[in-house]
């Protein structure tokens, strides 16, 4: 494999621990296999505003566009809660899917044997869950046309407009499918057909889709019993595939699933450069003591080997290291109980680079 170029965007907050935390175990699996890594830092957020005044510096973009793919700590944090909200810190991560065109989100909802006593579930009903979770990012209702709130006939009144177009279905549900194919083949498309309009567009292109697939089985759930079914049954699921916003309600009710938000990855991808980043915020109430746990952070390392690099054995083998660290009984602050060893932030990377 020739050189492949990383862009990190440690951000704020606990971003600089843990995106240190995931650099040192890419190089490590870099190391042990025919992978040549380059990693280049750039700003955004708060750390952008201090130095350029924007979130999203031009600078950054056009690494970010120019990397093979970039990986990122988490932005914002009460320091820039008062800036104006043009520049507000979270504007970063919008700005960059934006400049990238990531059009799908992938989120893994994957619950480690050794944590399960940490999910609101049963230990039965939660143990071998495996899903992925594919929302589709750049379209529907939070990008057609808003009415705001105005008088109608002596009435208040405002709408958004639910809009898709048989592109954007096709090549999300494409996505879906081929990620099933490096898993167990089934994807479940999420729609709510049986009233919208949008939605039985999206059934039928997703049914014309996944039968170019002739190794993948589809079947269509409608959301409301999606929700259901992701509390009854979540060992059902293999992947998911939703619109932008029932993946944006439905991603964060799976999440609570594992019951440990320091744990998940999730990876944005479009046409070129792929995001990768962890799923909870930049923890400013933990900054820099060494208590923030890095595996979400490194596990997305893993989501950018199997999607950006296409190095699916190098990211197999840094979810095995991960979970190997847990069996043993080793915990960041956020997981400790009684009975467990607590480590650091770095601790925990040096554990699992150990088992590399
Ligand atoms: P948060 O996810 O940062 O923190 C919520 C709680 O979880 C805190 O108690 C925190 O200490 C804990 N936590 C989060 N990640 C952890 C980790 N890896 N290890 C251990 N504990 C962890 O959410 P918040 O407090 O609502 O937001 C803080 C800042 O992050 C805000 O400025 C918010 O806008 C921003 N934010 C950024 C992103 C992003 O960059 N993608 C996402 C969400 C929130």
């Amino acid at each position: 494999m020739s050189e492949k170029n990383i862009v990190v965007i440690p951000g704020d907050g606990i971003g600089e621990e843990i995106t240190s935390a995931a650099v040192r175990i890419l190089n490590k699996i870099a190391s042990k296999s025919n992978i040549t890594l380059t990693f280049e830092k750039h700003l955004a957020g708060g750390a952008a505003i201090d130095a350029y005044g924007v979130p999203l510096p031009d600078s950054t973009i056009k690494a970010a566009k120019n990397a093979d793919a970039v990986l990122l700590g988490a932005v914002g944090g009460p320091k820039w809660d008062s800036v104006p909200p043009e520049i507000r810190a979270e504007k970063a991560i919008l700005g960059l899917r934006k400049e990238l065109g990531l059009y799908a989100n992938l989120r893994p909802i994957k619950v480690s044997e050794a944590l399960i006593e940490f999910s609101p579930l049963k230990a039965a009903a939660i143990s071998g869950v495996d899903i992925l979770l594919v929302r589709e990012l750049n379209g529907g209702i939070y990008y057609g046309a808003k009415n705001e709130a105005a008088m109608v006939n002596g009435v208040e009144q405002a709408s958004d407009l639910e809009i898709y177009s048989a592109p954007e279905v096709r090549r999300i549900v494409t996505l879906a499918c081929q990620a099933a194919k490096l898993r167990r083949n089934q994807v479940v498309s999420v729609d709510k057909a049986n009233v919208l309009a949008s939605s039985r567009l999206w059934r039928k292109v997703a049914n014309e889709t996944a039968k170019t697939f002739a190794d993948v089985s589809l079947s269509h759930l409608y959301v409301d019993n999606c929700a259901m079914q992701l509390i009854l049954a979540p060992k059902q699921f293999d992947v998911i595939v939703t619109n932008n916003l029932f993946g944006d309600i439905l991603s964060d009710e799976a999440a609570v699933l594992t019951g440990s938000i320091g744990m998940l990855p999730s990876a944005s991808i479009g046409d070129g450069t792929g995001l990768y980043e962890p799923i909870h915020g930049s923890a400013p109430d933990i900054a820099g003591l060494g208590l923030a746990n890095p595996v979400g952070t490194i596990l997305s390392a893993a989501m950018l080997l199997r999607y950006s690099l296409g190095a699916e054995q190098a990211a197999n083998q840094i979810e095995q290291a991960v979970e190997q660290v847990l069996v043993e009984g080793y915990r960041t602050a956020d997981l400790y109980k009684h009975g467990s060893t607590k480590v650091t932030t770095e601790e925990m990377a040096g554990l699992i680079e150990g088992k590399l």
